[in-house]
């Protein structure tokens, strides 16, 4: 993609974000959930992003789907009493204090929903999510299992997904990613609720442990929330300190930014030559999805590997080799 790339290793003013009323939460990113405002989320960001528009309009259907699935579908109770503030303090997360997934999830319900909305945006994969679904429905396929053998590491889930089995290993881990998605969705809200306000200053996820795929400055104040799309959480993380090495800066990190669009960057960090996709606020009083607003900035992904760097999280659309 040609696209007029201004490097500025440097600090942007935000003196010209100031102009935005500092009106939204940030709380509001992940309360997005009602049908018709992600159908208005989606449509706004093909507006605003007509290069990422084919991306959008495959997981459009699927963030949709997750969203809905995680915020409505019957789930067994788990007991997040024990969950320790002091553990989070010291940088041990959620999933690192408590099981947060039960052999007990309607996973083939999930998984099952989620193959058809990936039909949907995706038509291409028909054929093989048809296959999968097949394979779910007449036992063939224990979804349980993956999940177990995640706790072994992505590797070894693929390795096992890759035996006997008469589909593509990626797609049928794409399937169970989207799955992992909604289950550990609605167990941050339930164990954050429980929590409720609690010290986190890390860089990776106080809830899954996975680093963030994107973050967004708040034009007012500049405070940086970092987002991650394994779980949903957003959390608060300095500025002047990389969140993947913590590599502490003197006043400010490097960032690149796509010419005349001021409102989307790149952080990049010298010492581990990692990037993180970066939003400066500019909804005004439009609510917003932080994955769909990593979907639509794709471009930068793409320029930034071009360059060398790695994003700090592996998602479904930022592998571009
Ligand atoms: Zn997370
Ligand atoms: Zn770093």
């Amino acid at each position: 993609m040609a696209l007029p790339l201004l490097c500025v290793v440097s600090t942007i003013p935000f003196i010209h974000y100031n102009a935005y009323p500092r009106k939204v939460s940030i709380v509001m990113i992940s309360k997005t959930n009602e049908t018709s405002v992600m159908d208005q989320i989606i449509e706004r960001a093909i507006e605003q992003n007509p290069h990422s528009s084919n991306l959008l309009k495959a997981f459009g259907p699927i963030v949709k789907r997750q969203r809905q699935l995680s915020e409505s579908i019957s789930m067994p109770e788990l007991d997040y009493s024990h969950l320790d503030k002091e553990k989070l303090r010291a940088g041990i997360p959620v999933i690192q204090q408590m099981k947060m997934f039960s052999p007990d999830d309607p996973l083939n319900e999930i998984a099952l929903s989620l193959a058809s909305a990936v039909k949907e945006g995706m038509p291409k994969l028909a054929a093989e999510m048809d296959r999968l679904c097949e394979m779910i429905q007449n036992g063939k396929l224990q979804i349980a299992q993956y999940f177990i053998d995640k706790s072994g590491g992505e590797n070894q889930a693929k390795e096992h997904w890759g035996n006997d089995l008469n589909v593509s290993p990626s797609n049928a881990s794409f399937l169970l990613s989207l799955v992992a998605r909604v289950l550990l969705e609605r167990r941050r809200i339930e164990s954050t609720e429980v929590l409720g306000a609690f010290e986190w200053e890390k860089g990776y996820c106080p809830v899954c442990g996975e680093f963030p795929s994107v973050a967004l400055i708040e034009e007012k104040g500049g405070k940086r929330f970092l987002h991650c799309s394994s779980c949903g959480q957003d959390w608060r993380f300095t500025r002047v300190v990389c969140p993947y090495c913590e590599k502490e800066a003197q006043r400010e990190m490097d960032y690149y930014y796509v010419e005349n669009k001021t409102e989307e960057s790149a952080f990049v960090c010298d010492q581990c030559k990692k990037y993180l996709v970066t939003l400066y606020r500019a909804g005004r009083l439009y609510s917003r999805d932080m994955d769909i607003s990593a979907i639509s900035l794709v471009h930068l992904d793409m320029i930034m590997q071009e360059k060398g760097f790695e994003p700090m999280v592996t998602c479904a659309w930022n592998v571009l080799k």
